[in-house]
């Protein structure tokens, strides 16, 4: 397990506010804010911390490209490089669980 893994299981461990307040500390430091792609909608559903959360509820749907790799929770938790664009696609989590499930199919070719 490596340190974004360790670091979404400690939050899921949680629950009601302390949940919410670990979300909320991540948060801070997300930078999606600065991106093309995040909008108004966004910004006003308080929405951010993707690679965690999961994709954009409502909001977000053209990408105008993405900053995740400038990010520096991202860089500190080795994750915006191989796979980004969260708010879109989904979160880290799911980005690896589809890639190790198109592994298992193709046996990794
Ligand atoms: S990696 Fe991207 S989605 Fe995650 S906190 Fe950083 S800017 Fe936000
Ligand atoms: S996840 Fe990436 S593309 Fe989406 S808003 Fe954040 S920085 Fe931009």
């Amino acid at each position: 397990m490596d340190r974004f893994e360790a670091e979404v299981l400690k939050i899921m461990e949680k629950s009601g506010k302390d949940k919410e307040k670990s979300i909320n500390s991540l948060k801070q430091q997300c930078i999606c804010h600065k991106c093309y792609t995040y909008n108004d909608c966004a910004k006003n559903a308080g929405e951010g911390l993707y690679c965690v959360i999961g994709e954009s509820e409502e909001c977000v749907d053209n990408d105008m490209g993405c900053i995740c790799h400038e990010c520096p929770l991202a860089q500190a938790m080795g994750v915006g490089t191989i796979f980004n664009t969260y708010c879109i696609k989904g979160s880290e989590m799911e980005e690896r669980k589809r890639l190790h499930d198109l592994d298992r199919i193709t046996g990794g070719e």
